[in-house]
């Protein structure tokens, strides 16, 4: 068929064109996890207790749930849905539905996840021993 080797010859040639792309995408993303999040990987043998914070704005929030897929100890849902810090402190003053905890885990990939799953990215992990935000 005529066409057939025109879609072939095309496909062929994409493919060539994204293959180092991919690829350098991939080593990129390898990279950059292996620099950045190996250090706050759960680790059962050390047991690091790591002091985090959580900031969570409220107003934002899609009603996915991913943050309490990922992190049960931290979120919860409300009657509609939304995001709840859980013992979150809503932080005063103009802009309202700012929440904030303060944590010691051993686990702190699950914040981690929480703050990287949550679509609109109203979540963020604070490294308290670095003052380093940490996630998304
Ligand atoms: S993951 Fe984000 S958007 Fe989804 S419910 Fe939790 S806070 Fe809301």
């Amino acid at each position: 068929m005529p066409g057939t080797g025109v879609i072939d010859a095309a496909s062929k040639a994409n493919e060539s064109s994204q293959q180092p792309t991919q690829t350098a995408a991939t080593a990129t993303q390898k990279a950059s996890r292996s620099d950045y999040d190996a250090a706050y990987e759960h680790d059962k043998k050390v047991r690091k207790v790591f002091r985090l914070r959580i900031v969570y704005n409220k107003k934002g929030c899609v009603k996915s749930g991913h943050c309490v897929l990922s992190d049960p100890y931290d979120f919860e849902l409300d009657e509609e849905f939304k995001g709840i810090l859980k013992e979150g402190a809503e932080q005063p003053g103009k802009v309202p539905g700012i929440f904030i905890k303060e944590i010691e885990t051993t686990e702190p990939h699950l914040a981690i996840n929480a703050a990287k799953t949550c679509t609109p990215k109203v979540i963020a992990v604070i490294d308290l021993e670095t003052g380093k935000r940490i996630a998304p």
